[in-house]
């Protein structure tokens, strides 16, 4: 089984079926009796409309553990989902897990701890920038460099892979997440209205853009008028989108910059041929690339599918023992 514990999505990869969970990272909690109430999907139709007592918990911030108890009890979830729904004899599978790259000893040992009270026999650790780097397909245990970005909820990591290993990296507490704050600071200076994270999310998604666009588009968002308290529409276009996310948008094309810098030049004259990689969803905004290329003058393609990578290279490490070998953190567990 190999999975993506994302901050914002969680997938499992299975041999047999390939991708048979795709959700959001999302538990709802009771929390006069700490019961479970919904995971996935369910749960996060519940997140900002829960009245008191119930909870809607994103488990993972940052990337990391940040509610371990809650992530177990997630993992499990979804492992008994795909062991239910695959009616599989095998009672304890073996699990690849994509990890950050700038995961502490003690949250490797929590990662693994929950993998392995959630059912697994066996847990390995994978940066999680090589299994997207081996999901999209990159010739990662060759001698030649190539840049995977991979842009998620909550970290940008930015890596350069060459040889089976990471050769050099950055990881921002800066992605998705932060994108849908600057629409909702925008929104709240400029129009003086309130409006929630998932609309933020999806304006972000419905016109959201790095670089100007062919044609303007606009749509209307609802939200609170701060000014009395009650229900305002808007109508917000394209360009201002840009504007609000455009900071952070630079952010990340500096770090890219400065990962390049740090890279050894031999590495950096194989990324300027190969190009460099985009994946996650972070990959899906507008104009990203062409940005991203036109700032580092080296070529940039979004990866296909960039959501799925990380899981369908943990899926291809399952079934690749020997490049699992060459590419495995050093952890407790080896092969
Ligand atoms: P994680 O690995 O942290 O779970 P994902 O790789 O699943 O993150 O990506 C989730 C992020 O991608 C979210 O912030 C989401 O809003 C963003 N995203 C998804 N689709 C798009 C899109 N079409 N345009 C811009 N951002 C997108
Ligand atoms: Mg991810």
């Amino acid at each position: 089984m190999g999975i993506d514990l994302g901050t914002k999505n969680t997938l499992v990869y299975t041999s047999d079926k390939g991708i048979v969970i795709n959700e959001p990272s999302v538990v709802a909690i009771n929390t006069r009796t700490d019961e479970i109430l919904a995971v996935g999907d369910e749960a996060r139709k519940m997140v900002g409309k829960t009245p008191g007592h119930i909870q809607a918990v994103r488990p993972l911030v940052d990337g990391v553990i940040s509610d371990f108890e809650v992530t177990e009890k997630m993992l499990k979830y979804f492992i008994d989902k795909v062991h239910n729904e695959s009616f599989t004899l095998i009672p304890r599978p073996r699990v690849v897990i994509g990890v950050p790259l700038d995961i502490t000893e003690v949250e490797r040992k929590a990662v693994e701890d929950a993998a392995k009270s959630a059912g697994a026999r066996q847990v390995f650790l994978i940066e999680e920038s090589m299994a997207a780097a081996i999901g999209a397909r990159l010739p990662v245990a060759d001698p030649t460099a190539t840049m995977i970005v991979d842009i998620g909820g909550g970290t940008t990591e930015i890596s350069v892979i060459s040889l089976g290993g990471v050769v050099a990296w950055k990881s921002l507490r800066l992605a998705g997440n932060e994108l849908d704050n600057n629409i909702i600071q925008y929104i709240r200076e400029e129009f003086n209205i309130l409006i929630g994270e998932q609309l933020a999310e999806s304006i972000k998604i419905k016109i959201g853009s790095a670089t100007v666009l062919k044609e303007k588009i606009e749509m209307e968002a609802r939200g609170r008028d701060l000014l009395n308290g009650l229900p305002k529409a808007i109508t917000i276009n394209d360009s201002q989108v840009r504007e609000a996310i455009s900071r952070t948008v630079l952010q990340i094309v500096e770090n890219i910059k400065t990962t390049l810098e740090i890279t050894p030049p031999e590495l950096v004259s194989d990324i300027y041929e190969h190009g460099i990689v985009l994946t996650g969803g972070g990959a899906l905004l507008r104009g990203l690339d062409k940005e991203i290329a036109q700032a580092t003058k080296i070529p940039v393609r979004v990866a296909d599918d960039p959501l799925t990578c990380v899981v369908r290279g943990t899926g291809i490490l399952l079934s690749d023992p020997e490049l699992l070998a060459k590419v495995i953190t050093p952890g407790p567990d080896k092969m």
